[in-house]
């Protein structure tokens, strides 16, 4: 974390370029008057050398001011805008071009938003009702962004790569396959929805929709599911899949993901394939540096996505799971070729079962 004096001399840069004055109303004010406002909530900044103390991610505000921009009543573009900030920096967590407000949450097209990782937090809650904008969010979460483990060869430079795997060490973990499809998140009210909420349905969809829709009568209220659909062939091409719906997390309402033997049982009672478990056990690197193979299931295999077990809060995910991507299968998905949306819809094979 940034030391005192370098988050005083952010503070003291940031009122200079801002000539001392509030950006939105003008007034003018000293360091006793003028808040020094983070565009991106503080404690959102995880990394251990940026904790959001960046000129780019602070503004001058005066009391009134800085009242409406903590309860989003000020965009965080807005005010960007009025301090001249042209450099746009947000936590890894968050994809740049994303909109965001000062909490993290997703702003869609339309205005509606997203609970983001903070949005239960009681004091977030009691700004955001005092602004008398919690009629703007539904209750939908966007899935959130995995991170690259060190290590993963095949993390491109706009990837998010740990440092080291010191979050995962004397922690058990399961190493799901990692399955080319889409992510798909199922409500207990029957809305599903991709990782991007404002993409269009897909044809590819209907399959895992119509698989899903039987099944989301049993979840239970404010839960959602997290799915990979792989009815589509994109860069692989599966010939021995056991479904072309996989599970591989649960969310209760309170937005916590469920310890995995919890998710366990709720497959079986889903009657959802879980995703293929490579490998379970208290976190060893030396084993999973050398856990993946280049085929699983006699089906080529992208990678694997390492999760601990015990289960934790949203705004936690990228402290507890972590990717690992075979080189060239990034590049493919990513950047090579024509995007699966826009091929027609090439169906994965169901593995054969012997009679
Ligand atoms: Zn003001
Ligand atoms: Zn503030």
């Amino acid at each position: 974390m940034n030391s005192k004096e370098t988050r005083q001399a952010a503070k003291q840069t940031t009122h200079e370029r801002d000539g001392w004055k509030c950006v939105v109303c003008g007034i003018p004010g000293n360091s006793e008057t003028l808040s020094d406002h983070h565009l991106i909530e503080r404690s959102l900044w995880a990394s251990e050398e940026n904790d959001g103390y960046i000129c780019a991610n602070l503004v001058s505000l005066c009391s009134s001011c800085h009242l409406k921009a903590e309860q989003t009543l000020i965009s965080v573009e807005e005010l960007r805008e009025m301090a001249g900030i042209t450099e746009i920096v947000v936590p890894e967590q968050f994809y740049p071009e994303t909109q965001l407000t000062k909490w993290g949450d997703e702003i869609l097209i339309g205005g509606r938003r997203l609970k983001g990782p903070l949005f239960d937090e009681e004091s977030v809650q009691e700004v955001l009702r005092e602004g008398r904008v919690l009629g703007f969010y539904d209750n939908r979460f966007k899935y959130p962004r995995t991170f690259h483990m060190p290590f993963s060869p095949g993390a491109l430079s706009d990837d998010k790569k740990l440092k080291d795997c010191s979050q995962f060490e004397g922690k058990e973990v399961v190493i799901f396959v990692k399955i080319d499809g889409e992510n798909f998140q199922v409500y207990s009210d029957g809305y599903m929805h991709a990782r991007s909420l404002s993409k269009p349905n897909h044809p590819s969809q209907a399959w895992a929709k119509n698989y899903l829709s039987q099944r989301a009568y049993l979840i239970p209220e404010g839960w959602r599911l997290s799915c990979e659909n792989v009815y589509a062939e994109h860069s692989i091409h599966y010939s021995n899949l056991d479904n072309y719906v996989y599970l591989f997390a649960i969310w209760n309402e309170r937005n916590e993901v469920l310890p995995f033997d919890e998710l366990v049982e709720w497959s079986e009672l889903l009657d959802i394939t879980l995703c293929p478990v490579l490998w379970r056990g208290i976190w060893d690197e030396e084993i999973v540096r050398n856990i993946y193979r280049s085929k699983y299931n006699l089906d080529d295999m992208e990678g694997w996505v390492s999760w601990t077990t015990h289960g934790f809060h949203y705004k936690d995910f990228h402290k507890n799971v972590a990717k690992y991507v075979q080189s060239g299968w990034s590049e493919n998905i990513k950047h090579g070729g024509i995007h699966w949306r826009d091929k027609p819809v090439i169906p994965n094979r169901l593995r054969e079962r012997k009679q």
